[in-house]
Formats: C-alpha cells, structure tokens, sequence
C-alpha cells in the first residue's frame, strides 16, 4: 500500500499517468510526480499512478511517458486497456514527436508544465476538445509545437512511496530534488543541448528541500541534475549535511568540481562516483566534451584525498571517427586511473546509440563495425570486468527513435 498524501477525493474528471515499466523504477520519475502533484491539485479532478506492474488504467485520460525506447511494446499492451482521450510526453516522443504522433490523440511537447492545466481546462468543457488544444502551444494535435518555461515552475513536493521498499528500490525510499533542467555543455552526442534551449536552475531550492522532507518525512535524498552546475551546489549540499539526511548526486561533470565538493559529497554518504570520460581523449575532444585526460587524473587524486573507494566509469564504442587505435588509447587511461586510484574502478563501455536531435542524429548505427570493436574492447579490456549492454537492446533503441529517412 502507499502512503496516501494526497487523499482521493469526489471529484467529476480522473486522469492516469502511466509508467510505462516496473513500479520499483517509475517511482524516481520526476515527469510522473510533476502531472501528479499539478492534476491533484485541481479540484475537480484526481490523478493515479499506473506502472507496468502496479494499479490499472481506469480514467477517461490517460498519460503515457515515454522515458525509453524498448517501452514502446509495455506503452501499446497498456494502451488496449484505455476507453478514453490519449496522450504521451517524455524524451523519446520529444526526440522524434512525428514518429508517435500516430499511436495517441495528442502529444505533449517540451515541459508539461503550463500546458496540463490548459487541457484540462479545454476538457471539461467537454465536445471539441481536441480542436480546442490543438493551439495549446506544448500540445501536439496536427502541427509539432513545443512548450519551455522560462522559469522551472512549481515543485512536485508530494512523492508518495511504499511504506517499505526492499532492495529492488536503487534509491530506496528518498526525495526527489530537481536542482537544474537542461545543461551548459554541448556534447554532439547528447540530445539535452539540442532540446533545451539554455539550462534553468532552481532558485528556491532550500524551501523544496525543507518543505519536501518535512511533508514526505524522508531522511534521503537524491539530487537530479544533468551535469551538476548549479551555482550554489556547495550551499545545497551544506544545507542538506545541516538536514542531517543522507543525499546522492549524478554522474559528475569532471574539470569544475573541486575538493570541497568532492568532500561535501561524501559527509553525504554517498559511497561512490560516478564519472563518463566517454573515449580517450582526441575522441572525447571531437565529441565536444571539453575535458582532458589530465582533468580526470586530477579528479582521481581529488577522490584520493577524500577518501572514495568506487569509482564508476562510462565509455562508448561506435562513436564517429573511432578506430582501433583509439580502444587501445582508451584503455591505456582506464589503466592510468586504475594504477591512481586507490579504491576499485566499475568499467562500462556502451554502444553509442545516435539520437535525434544531437549532433550526431546522422551517424549510422553500424553492427558490423561495432562487433569488430566489441572484440577488440574484449581483447584489449581482459583484465577488467566490463559491463556491456547487448548490441541487440541498444539497436533496437536507436531504430526505435531514429528519425526515418
Ligand atoms: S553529455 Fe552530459 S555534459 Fe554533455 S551535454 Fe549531455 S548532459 Fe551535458
């Protein structure tokens, strides 16, 4: 059962959001906390989560997001149980919108906040309704309109969890706090900067943290954030040791982080770091991510200092221009970083999966060649335990959401 915050009440209109995947993950989706919190908010309406393995489609509109490409199959199982008005927001809808048009009465594009309320607005007033928000701008009925908010708007403060998690829960049972939307940093082969327009920070964050444990009564909390770049993160991350709360950050963006941080982090609890050096370093340099071996090196004696024992680390084969020599490269610096580091590296090499709306939309997702380079990243890597995902999933992943030609 989950802790009822919001308490279901008469009202005339019901809407689900749909997870479109297991409840132990869809928990931690901000996207479903923002159309809950906004939809129960309004009087004559109320608003249920519905995941893959939890709760049923029971409303007259339904929301579908669409986090990640292989739950496009759960997405059009689930969507046979619908009787009403559909419709799908999400990165994936929002990388190729045209694409998925077709499988629902209308899109959301952009952030849902600002638009849900306007279609809600349109829907009680009953026959039309689709005419009617098809000049919402954010609503997608015949023409692709996106909808930004200048500002982030109100915080989805209400986060409802099972009163007991087990160990299935990666975050077990925390608060969600959205620090920034969007990135600084224009990698060609990230989609963020091709969809985000500039990246927003959250001002008050002290008052969501305040007011978010005290009314979720957590004593954890997660930080959300692309590349962790708030100006004030020192400020939030002391605020959050003043709290007394356990708390966890993303993947670091390496080269504007210093010990302090570093340090601030860690009084946190958080017991490893998770960084994405991605290739070796011409490669890195030509995907745009401005970041020198030298940078991680530094950071890894930074660690040192500190004291973190598990360093995660992120790389990708198949990304343009890369050819055997630049595998070798890349593992000649895991090899430096394992040789500094005083704990344990965790290596992962990823496919590259191109995505619409990146620099790279263009490039080809080529299995012959990746083959040939999974093999030399198993000759080359046999003294580490690399994590890989399979081929198969990651290209399925891009044909799902490549745009088609
Ligand atoms: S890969 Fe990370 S740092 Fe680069 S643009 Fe995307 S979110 Fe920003």
């Amino acid at each position: 059962m989950e802790e009822p915050i919001f308490k279901f009440k008469k009202a005339k209109h019901s809407l689900d959001i749909v997870y479109p995947n297991k409840y132990y993950g869809g928990l931690y989706n901000l996207g479903i906390l923002i159309v809950y919190n906004s939809v129960n908010k309004r009087e004559d309406w109320n608003c249920n989560r519905v995941f893959l393995d939890q709760g049923k489609i029971a409303s007259e509109l339904v929301g579908f997001s669409f986090q990640y490409e292989l739950d496009i199959k759960n997405i059009l199982e689930m969507k046979k149980q619908c009787k009403g008005f559909t419709f799908a927001g999400g990165p994936v809808i929002n990388m190729n919108p045209e694409k998925f048009r077709k499988h629902f009465d209308f899109l959301i594009l952009g952030e849902v906040e600002g638009v849900l309320d306007k279609v809600l607005d349109e829907y009680e007033k009953g026959e039309g309704f689709l005419d009617r928000i098809s000049n919402i701008k954010g609503v997608y009925v015949d023409k692709v309109s996106y909808n930004f908010t200048k500002e982030l708007g109100d915080y989805p403060l209400i986060q409802p969890f099972p009163e007991k998690v087990d160990e299935t829960f990666v975050f077990g049972k925390c608060f969600i706090l959205e620090i920034e939307r969007g990135c600084p940093y224009n990698c060609k082969f990230c989609a963020l900067p091709g969809f985000f327009e500039k990246i927003r920070y959250r001002k008050n964050w002290k008052e969501i943290i305040d007011r978010g444990l005290e009314i979720n009564k957590r004593d954890r909390v997660v930080i959300y954030s692309a590349s962790f770049t708030h100006p004030e993160r020192k400020e939030i991350l002391k605020h959050l040791i003043k709290k007394q709360v356990r708390a966890s950050v993303p993947s670091i963006r390496v080269g504007m982080i210093d010990k302090e941080t570093i340090s601030l982090i860690k009084q946190l609890g958080q017991k490893s770091l998770t960084i994405a050096p991605e290739a070796n370093e011409k490669l890195r340099l030509s995907m745009g991510k401005m970041v020198k071996d030298k940078d991680y090196l530094d950071f890894v004696e930074i660690c040192n200092e500190v004291g973190f024992t598990k360093l995660k680390l992120y790389l990708m084969i198949g990304v343009p221009g890369m050819e055997e020599k630049d595998i070798i490269e890349m593992k000649e610096f895991v090899d430096k970083i394992k040789e500094k580091f005083n704990g344990k590296i965790y290596v992962s090499v990823n496919y590259f999966v191109p995505k619409p709306k990146s620099k790279f939309q263009d490039h080809p997702f080529d299995k012959k060649i990746l083959k040939q380079q999974t093999k030399i990243v198993e000759r080359e890597f046999k003294h580490y335990r690399v994590k890989m995902k399979g081929l198969k999933t990651s290209y399925l992943e891009w044909d799902i959401s490549k745009i088609d030609s």
